[in-house]
């Protein structure tokens, strides 16, 4: 990355909000509203920076309260601070955000948000692409089919069907008996789109082998199974694995791989067959230390987000089409929230985005209160 130097003026933390459309229903737990804590940074020059935690206590364990402190120290520390390098700056920060990867993902955000201004460049291009990969500027994220009755699942099918999704990523891990008639009633509405299933960590292995066997008499093979087993069951993942291997699904893990030591230890074992990459998890720079590191060994990858509104969403679309190297796009999240929050310049309203002439940074500014 190239170094800019520029002074930080004013640095604010608050955390904002938004109404959701619907509850957002995973397996082991929902959001009922965005209620994320925003980062604005302004150097004396007067260019802004912007980033965003999406903090999920019931997946990460972090809370807003101590991610809303984090940030808001970070910012005392920042006022009046000269900025030389701001990825050597956002490594220099990262100890004060132990344990709080949401707090340091907004940090980053904002500090290469303001550097690639300050070039005039998209903050994609920040990121040299993976092994042997190039820059792609459009793609199409899949979109979620949450936990909830089988009317909501036909409904959600049907709606974003019309409007132009081609993949759906479901949800299940709570009832087995309504998962299966829900992947089913998905398939029905639109038999020709990729599937993708997603369980939290709601199953054990031999339960979650048996439910694939069930969706495949019936002829629904997902291309991706995202955390079948609690995350810390290392060898139940390596047997869905194996047992898998050559089946046209893909193991990835989510929950199991937060860090790159994690990344290392899925891929060295053969645990997954793909990697569930997420800037809430692991902050921006350590994300694509382990896309490189997948790519490098050829391992499929998906970049996935937590309740992130347009800032943190339009961030990760800049981290893929810089990186070039994720199979699976899994940036959904802002077809799920209300009001100017949702709205990123460059995705439309069928999940397709599009940075072919981006503009300077990451090209959202969310107004603060
Ligand atoms: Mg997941």
């Amino acid at each position: 990355m190239q170094k800019v130097s520029f002074v930080i003026e004013e640095a604010v933390a608050a955390i904002i909000r938004a109404p959701l459309v619907t509850p957002f229903r995973i397996a082991t737990g929902q959001h009922d509203e965005l209620a994320n804590v925003f980062l604005r940074l302004r150097t004396t020059d007067g260019v802004c920076g912007y980033g965003e935690a999406a903090v999920a206590t019931h997946i990460t364990g972090e809370t807003v309260a101590a991610t809303l402190a984090n940030l808001q120290a970070a910012a005392a520390a920042l006022r009046g601070r000269g900025i030389d390098d701001p990825e050597e700056a956002c490594r220099e920060f990262a100890a004060r955000f132990e344990g709080n990867h949401s707090g340091l993902a907004a940090l980053e955000m904002a500090l290469l948000d303001i550097s690639s201004r300050m070039q005039g460049i998209p903050l994609y291009r920040l990121f040299a692409p993976a092994a042997a990969k190039e820059n792609v500027l459009s793609f199409a994220t899949d979109i979620t089919i949450v936990i909830g009755s089988l009317d909501e699942a036909r409904a959600a099918a049907r709606q974003f069907t019309d409007q132009g999704f081609t993949v759906f990523k479901i949800k299940v891990g709570l009832d087995e008996e309504l998962d299966l008639k829900r992947v089913l009633a998905v398939r029905e509405i639109a038999p020709a789109s990729g599937l993708i299933l997603d369980a939290n960590m709601g199953f054990s292995a031999g339960r979650m082998l048996a439910f694939l066997d069930r969706l495949d008499r019936h002829g629904a093979r997902p291309l991706l199974l995202e955390q079948p087993v609690p995350k810390q069951d290392w060898d139940g993942l390596a047997a869905i694995t194996a047992a898998l291997a050559g089946s046209g699904t893909l193991v990835c893990a989510d929950e199991s791989v937060g860090s790159l030591a994690d990344a290392r230890r899925a891929i060295d074992n053969g645990a997954v067959s793909a990697i569930n990459i997420k800037s809430m998890k692991s902050a921006l720079l350590e994300s694509a230390g382990i896309a490189r590191l997948a790519a490098s060994r050829g391992m499929p990858l998906m970049l996935g987000a937590m309740m992130e509104s347009a800032l943190s969403i339009t961030a990760s679309a800049h981290l893929a089409a810089g990186l070039g190297c994720f199979d699976f796009m899994d940036l959904d999240t802002t077809f799920f929230i209300r009001g100017e929050l949702a709205r990123s310049p460059y995705l439309d309203g069928s999940g397709r985005f599009d940075l072919q002439g981006a503009g300077p940074g990451i090209g959202v500014e969310p107004e603060f209160p």
